[in-house]
C-alpha cells in the first residue's frame, strides 16, 4: 500500500509547514515529506536509541514510541537530507509487542525509551541489536540459534524477574519555575525540568528521599538552579541507596560552597530519611551540564556508603562510578568470572576497573589481579575495598589503561587473562595493541555499547583472538541500553 499524505501536499499544501527560509537547500524540495506534514508510515525496525524506524516513500523517519511492524500516523518534526524525525500521532496497526506504559509521565520524560514494548520483546530486541552490530561492524559470523552453524554464540538476553525499581542511584535535576523550586526529570529532547514524584526505575526509598529533600529545600527557602542565568543554589539531588545494606547517601550539588541553615538541614534529613549514613555537599559553580563539581564535603556522617555484591563489600564515595543495577551486576560479574576460566593460578589484568568491583570479584579465584583506572577517587575506593575485604592479591594503578599497561608490559608484566570494561567509546587502540603484545590466552570484554564493542572485537580477531560467546545482560530494563559480556580465546600462539 502506498503511503498516503494527508496534509502538507507539495505546492499547495504548506498550511501546516513553515515556508522554507531563504537559502534553504534545494534537497528539501526533493523529499517526499515536508516539515509539519502529516503522513502514514510503515515501521520497519528500531534504531539503537529505541526509536521506531519509519518509512514514507523510501524516506526514513525516526519516530519515538513506534514499534517494528506497525503502521502509524505521524507529524514530521525535523528534516535532514538522509532522514528526519516525526511525532507519533496515532497507531493505526499495532504490534503484538505493544503494551501500555506503566509510568504516567513516560510520554514526556526522557529517561525510558521502551516502556511501550513488552519486556520479552525488549530482551529479544537487545540480543538482535548485538547480533546486528557484530555482523555489520565486527564482520563476525554469528551462530544460528539452533547451534548447528559454526560462529559466535550470542545467548538470549539475561533479563530480570522483576524489571522495575532496579536502580540504586538517582540524580534529580533541580530548577526554578514560576517562583518555585521544581525537581524531576528533563523533558524528552529538552532541558526543561518537569516535577516528578516517583520514578518506577528507582528504589522506592530513593523516591521518598528525593521528595523529602525537595520539601526541606522549599521550607528552608533554598532556590533551584537556573542554568541560563547561572543563578540559584541547588543544582542536583543525588541519592545512592545500597540494596544489600539499606544504607542511603544524599549528595546536594550546589552552585556555591555553602548551604544556608546547614544544621537544620542535617537535623531534618536525619529525621526524614531512614538508613541515612552520609550527607554530602558537592560544589559545582561552573556553567556546565556535568552533574558533579570537583569538591565534595561531608556535612554529616561518613564519606562513603557500603554495599555488597555477592559476599564482597564495597565502599562507594559520592563521585565514584558504581553499577546502578545491583541484581544484574551480580549476573554480569558471574558471567565475566565464568569466561575468565580461572583456576586460582592466573594473573589477571582488569582494565577500566572503577572502584575495583570486578577485580575483587575475581581475586579469590586468581593468583593475582592488577586493576587500572583513570579516576583517582575510584582508585582510592578500590584500594580501600581490597582492605575492607581482606583481599591481598590485588593491586591498583591510577592512569589511562592505554598508557599504564604498555609501560607495565615493557617492564616484564605478563598475564593470563585481560578483562576490559570501557566507557561507551570502547577501548583505546593502544590498549588493544597491548593485548596483542601480551597475548593472554583469554580476554573478557564487558561492554555497554555494542557498536564500539563490535569495532574492538574485529581488531582483536585480526590479532589472533576468536570471539567465542556473548552474553547480553539487561542492566537497564525499559531503556534502549544494552550491556554484554564477551569471552574471547587466543587461537594463534
Ligand atoms: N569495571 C568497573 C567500572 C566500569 S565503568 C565496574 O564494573 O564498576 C568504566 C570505568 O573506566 C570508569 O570508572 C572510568 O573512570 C574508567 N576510565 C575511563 N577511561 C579510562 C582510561 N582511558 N583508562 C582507565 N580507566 C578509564
Amino acid at each position: 500500500m502506498a503511503n498516503r499524505k494527508e496534509t502538507g501536499r507539495r505546492g499547495s499544501g504548506r498550511s501546516l509547514g513553515r515556508r522554507p527560509e531563504a537559502g534553504t537547500a534545494a534537497w528539501r524540495e526533493t523529499l517526499p515529506v515536508e516539515l509539519n506534514g502529516i503522513y502514514e508510515a510503515d515501521v520497519i525496525g528500531l534504531s539503537h536509541e529505541g526509536e521506531g524506524v519509519g518509512r514514507v516513500e523510501g524516506y526514513t523517519l525516526f519516530i519515538h514510541g513506534a514499534l517494528p511492524g506497525e503502521r502509524v500516523r505521524v507529524r514530521v518534526s525535523e528534516l535532514k537530507k538522509q532522514y528526519g524525525r516525526a511525532d507519533l500521532l496515532r497507531v493505526l496497526e499495532a504490534s503484538p509487542d505493544r503494551i501500555a506504559p506503566a509510568c504516567p509521565i513516560y510520554e514526556r520524560c526522557g529517561g525510558c525509551q521502551l516502556q511501550h514494548m513488552s519486556y520479552d520483546a525488549q530482551l529479544h530486541w537487545k540480543r538482535q541489536m548485538v547480533v546486528d552490530q557484530l555482523e555489520r561492524i565486527g564482520k563476525l559470523r554469528v551462530a544460528a540459534a539452533d547451534g548447528e552453524e559454526q560462529g559466535v554464540v550470542v545467548h538470549p538476553t539475561l533479563g530480570m524477574q522483576d524489571a522495575w525499581r532496579y536502580r540504586n542511584k538517582v540524580q534529580v535535576p533541580i530548577g526554578e519555575q514560576e517562583g518555585g523550586l521544581v525537581g524531576g526529570f528533563y523533558m524528552r529532547e529538552s532541558h526543561t525540568i518537569v516535577e516528578m514524584e516517583q520514578c518506577l526505575l528507582q528504589h522506592e526509598a530513593s523516591d521518598a528521599t528525593v521528595g523529602r529533600v525537595k520539601a526541606i529545600a522549599r521550607e528552608l527557602g533554598v532556590t533551584g538552579y537556573d542554568p541560563v542565568r547561572h543563578e540559584g543554589l541547588l543544582r542536583h539531588v543525588v541519592v545512592k541507596h545500597a540494596a544489600a545494606t539499606g544504607e542511603t547517601m544524599v549528595v546536594l550539588v550546589l552552585n556555591g560552597d555553602t548551604l544556608p541553615r546547614e544544621a537544620e538541614w542535617v537535623a531534618r534529613l536525619r529525621e526524614a530519611v531512614p538508613g541515612l549514613v552520609s550527607l554530602c555537599l558537592n560544589v559545582n559553580p561552573e556553567r556546565t551540564s556535568q552533574v558533579f563539581g570537583e569538591t565534595t564535603r561531608v556535612l554529616w556522617g561518613r564519606e562513603v556508603l557500603y554495599d555488597a555484591i555477592g559476599t564482597t563489600r564495597f565502599a562507594i564515595s559520592a563521585r565514584s562510578f558504581y553499577q546502578v543495577n545491583p541484581v544484574q551486576t551480580e549476573a554480569l560479574y558471574a558471567t565475566a568470572l565464568r569466561y575468565a576460566g580461572l583456576t586460582g593460578r592466573e594473573s589477571v589484568v582488569d582494565a577500566y576497573c572503577g572502584i575495583g568491583t570486578i577485580s575483587l570479584f575475581l581475586a579469590p579465584h586468581a593468583r593475582e589481579v592488577y586493576g587500572v583506572e583513570l579516576v583517582p577517587e575510584a582508585v582510592d575506593d578500590a584500594r580501600a575495598n581490597a582492605e575492607l575485604n581482606g583481599i591481598r592479591n590485588v593491586r591498583f594503578a591510577c592512569g589511562k589503561a592505554e598508557e599504564v599497561l604498555p609501560a607495565w608490559r615493557e617492564q616484564g608484566g605478563a598475564c593470563d587473562v585481560v578483562v576490559v570494561d570501557p566507557p561507551r567509546k570502547g577501548c583505546d587502540s593502544r590498549l588493544l595493541e597491548t593485548i596483542h603484545a601480551l597475548r593472554p590466552p583469554r580476554v573478557v570484554y564487558v561492554s555497554c555499547n555494542p557498536a564500539t564493542l563490535a569495532r574492538d572485537l574485529r581488531v582483536l580477531e585480526d590479532g589472533g583472538y576468536r570471539t567465542v560467546e556473548v552474553q547480553p545482560v539487561d542492566m537497564f530494563p525499559w531503556t534502549a541500553h544494552v550491556e554484554c559480556v564477551i569471552g574471547l580465546q587466543r587461537i594463534e600462539t
